[in-house]
């Protein structure tokens, strides 16, 4: 029965995605440091209003996105939404999954998050593809191979966080096609306090062939914790920062532009104006999955302008129809490859 309502949950997914193309928009809301101080006002599950201002210019912005999880929603509840998603790298599409906002508007727990029930999206994802990978070895024939690389952007230089290839913590060039490291457990190297001024970039490959049925399948998972998008001007602009800020904002622009340029259907894409789109270039397509979760603080003291630049950010981005996804690479091993797998 749960091997049905799975199917049937995934076939639902693909149907939405069918109909409103490639991109889909979450907001995730922390909770508020003083409850009474809430700026945020919830009206069902995808629609939000933002106060902003105090006194005369107080006002009310409403937005409505796919889906919107209240500070009450745990991490499982988060994964549950995403989790198709994931389950679709298995199924050979590309996918990617941000998480967009502020600092600390909760980002990196959304992604990372802690031990236990409080672990984000990145470990529970490895473990949904781990286990669903074992599954389809013992009992499907299929023999499948699970890649992961962990790059940070910063300063729109890429270095890479397993170590595993090019030595750890070096720069590193873009090369699509070629092979990732393996899997470590290491991916706290990532939180340290630059963090919030670093794209973390973690990708799950997997690549798989099935000796029953000649079938060979591909499929990524990038799963994306962004720099912090706040502006120049709140991040002390005259600092040593200065560089990297504008780094961020160049590259969370060039992103947006991306988007925009794939919404557009314009014959160039913008790819190559930041290693963070470049690096994910094979990802953000039209006929790939692309999931923003804009995380956004409902505290109406700190950050509510942050809040609004990025629920505008998240409006514009769930506004943009790029396309219907297809599964990247499913082709049949002709029959000699079949017989040697
Ligand atoms: P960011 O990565 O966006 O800078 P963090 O994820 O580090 O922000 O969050 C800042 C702080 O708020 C952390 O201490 C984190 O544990 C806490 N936090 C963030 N989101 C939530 C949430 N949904 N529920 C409870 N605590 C949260
Ligand atoms: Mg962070």
């Amino acid at each position: 029965r749960c091997a049905e309502a799975e199917r049937v949950r995934r076939e639902m997914h693909n149907t939405i995605l069918d109909l409103k193309g490639a991109i889909r928009v979450f907001v995730r809301v922390r909770p508020a440091a003083d409850e009474a101080q809430q700026s945020v006002r919830f009206c069902g599950s995808g629609a939000l209003e933002l106060q902003t201002g105090q006194g005369r210019t107080a006002g009310v912005t409403a937005f409505s996105f796919d889906r919107i999880f209240a500070p009450s929603a745990p991490q499982e509840e988060v994964f549950d939404e995403v989790s198709q998603l994931v389950q679709s790298a298995m199924d050979g599409y590309r996918v990617c999954i941000f998480a967009y906002g502020a600092t600390g508007s909760g980002k990196t727990h959304t992604m990372i998050g802690g031990g236990g029930k409080e672990r984000g999206v990145i470990p529970r994802s490895i473990d949904k593809l781990y286990a669903r990978a074992c599954e389809l070895q013992q009992l499907h024939g299929w023999s499948i191979m699970l890649k992961a690389t962990c790059l940070e952007v910063f300063c729109d230089e890429l270095i890479d966080l397993l170590g595993d290839g090019p030595p750890a913590g070096k720069k590193h060039t873009i090369s699509h096609g070629a092979g990732c490291v393996e899997r470590r457990s290491v991916a706290a190297t990532a939180c340290n306090e630059r963090s919030s001024r670093s794209h973390l970039v973690f990708a799950l490959a997997v690549s798989a062939s099935n000796c029953r049925t000649g079938q060979k399948m591909l499929g990524l998972l990038n799963l994306v914790d962004l720099a912090g998008s706040e502006r120049l001007s709140k991040s002390g602009a005259a600092s040593d920062r200065l560089k990297e800020t504008q780094a961020i904002n160049k590259s969370l622009s060039s992103l947006g532009d991306v988007i925009a340029a794939l919404g557009s259907k314009a014959e160039h894409v913008p790819y190559r104006n930041s290693k963070l789109t470049w690096l994910l270039q094979p990802c953000l397509s039209a006929d790939a999955k692309t999931l923003f979760i804009i995380n956004i603080s409902a505290d109406s003291q700190a950050a509510t302008q942050e809040s609004l630049c990025s629920l505008r950010f998240g409006a514009k981005i769930n506004a943009t129809t790029i396309g219907v996804p297809r599964p990247c690479r499913i082709e049949r091993l002709d029959s000699k490859q079949a017989s040697r797998a």
